[in-house]
């Protein structure tokens, strides 16, 4: 048993240095599979020792090993965060399918956390693979529904998970642009982001991955304003939030639905 979960962390190092050519790559409208990675500083390419992920930073503090120039670390914990996020998903759904094809969707939604944040931008090419990945998800449930997983097992409930998150967020980046005559007032990229989501979640979890998704947004928001380091008019990318509210859900989606509809009735 445990044999498998330090697997899976060393899968997750390894998917997550992936991870960090897709955060770099993509904005930039560079290939991700070519050339191989070289330092931002000399253009000096990286060996293969340069490559192993979070033990080569360690081993060179942090700097390019020609000309010294310093490494970020985000990378290293990109890759840790990475590994982190595929041993608790090992955790809640053992060897199986499902771990899989969630592993697969937070390889890209990590992607999308920091290119969000670093550019405002949910890159279509990215929304895509994820619908790729849950359609095939969804035949998979067609054929051995998972009704631990989506609530019931009907084959339906993955493919209505398309439309109550992108929906609501449809309905709201509408009213805004009418309420502030400005389009980015919800931005279309987390529209569409929330479509394969849904069919990754089902519409059950969907909805509450939403919720969790505007409650962590209204919270950090907050905490940003009061902190002082977000003013009143500065707008916060919304995508990092729809990111951690849907690995929320994954993980604690039905305890956390149980413990609302008891809180409401009692
Ligand atoms: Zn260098």
């Amino acid at each position: 048993m445990w044999a498998f979960y330090v697997y899976v962390f060393i899968l997750g190092l390894i998917v997550g240095s992936f991870v960090n050519v897709l955060i770099y790559r993509i904005p930039a409208r560079k290939s991700i599979v070519a050339p191989r990675s070289a330092c931002v500083s000399c253009g000096k390419r990286l060996t293969v020792p340069d490559l192993v992920p979070v033990f080569s930073y360690i081993f060179l503090r942090g700097r390019c090993r020609h000309c010294g120039a310093r490494i970020s670390p985000r990378y290293p914990l990109v890759e840790l965060l990475t590994a982190a996020v595929f041993a608790v998903l090992a955790i809640r759904f053992g060897f199986s399918v499902p771990f899989f094809a969630y592993a697969y969707l937070m390889t890209i939604l990590i992607a999308v956390f920091f290119i969000d944040i670093d550019h405002r931008i949910i890159p279509n090419g990215l929304v895509l693979a994820a619908l790729a990945g849950g359609l095939v998800y969804f035949a998979w449930n067609c054929i051995s529904p998972a009704p631990q997983v989506f609530g019931d097992d009907k084959w339906w409930t993955p493919l209505a998970g398309l439309l109550p998150g992108s929906g609501f967020l449809l309905f709201v980046a509408i009213v805004g642009s009418i309420i502030y005559r400005t389009e980015d007032a919800m931005g279309m990229g987390d529209v569409k982001l929330m479509a394969p989501i849904g069919l990754f979640l089902g519409w059950k979890l969907c909805i509450t991955a939403l919720a969790v998704s505007v409650l962590l947004g209204g919270l950090i928001s907050m905490v940003l304003m009061l902190l002082g380091i977000k003013k009143r008019k500065d707008t916060v990318a919304f995508g990092p939030f729809i990111v951690a509210g849907a690995f929320v859900t994954m993980i604690w989606g039905w305890e956390l639905m149980q413990w609302f509809f008891n809180y409401i009735s009692a």
